[in-house]
């Protein structure tokens, strides 16, 4: 099956720097599972993988423009400590903390300590960076009516429990 929009597709990724470093690796247990066509994953990776078939190995590398965007310098968020994840108990500029936000947890790092708030850098990790996608698809079906009708997909058969 080659890739079009309605189709879930499995595959395995890995995400490196300009130098070639590996910043982030899919676990073989674990692939990414996408619903293709509905805006789940970057739009040129989407681009990029239209068409594909099972098996494939896709490579793009993308600009910041279109993976996440370039670095903001002095572009702060304002948290309260409470809202971190297991606080550090000494906590000082450069310090990574976990944030809960509306959108889950996500790592931040630490610009600025106040008495009950910290500024944190509210930049995307890979903000500026130039990033090589490798992107091994493993497997290519047809999304399920409930899967089209949510815009996402429920896991590798399609049957996963549903997160809400
Ligand atoms: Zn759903």
């Amino acid at each position: 099956m080659n890739i079009e929009a309605g189709q879930v597709v499995v595959m395995d990724y890995k995400v490196l720097d300009e130098t070639g470093e590996v910043l982030e690796e899919s676990n073989p247990a674990e692939p990414m599972v996408y619903l293709h066509g509905h805006r789940n994953i970057l739009p040129a990776l989407e681009a990029a993988l239209g068409g594909k078939a099972e098996g494939e190995l896709v490579s793009v590398t993308l600009p910041p423009e279109q993976a996440y965007g370039p670095r903001q310098e002095g572009a702060v968020d304002r948290v309260p400590i409470k809202h971190l994840v297991k606080p550090p108990k000494k906590i000082q500029s450069g310090s990574l903390v976990r944030v809960n936000t509306k959108e889950g947890a996500r790592d931040a790092v630490v610009v600025k300590v106040g008495r009950f708030n910290v500024d944190l850098d509210s930049n995307h990790p890979y903000a500026g960076k130039t990033l090589t996608f490798d992107l091994q698809i493993q497997t290519v079906r047809a999304a399920t009516a409930e899967e089209l009708a949510h815009g996402h997909s429920h896991g590798i058969q399609g049957s996963a429990s549903h997160h809400g």
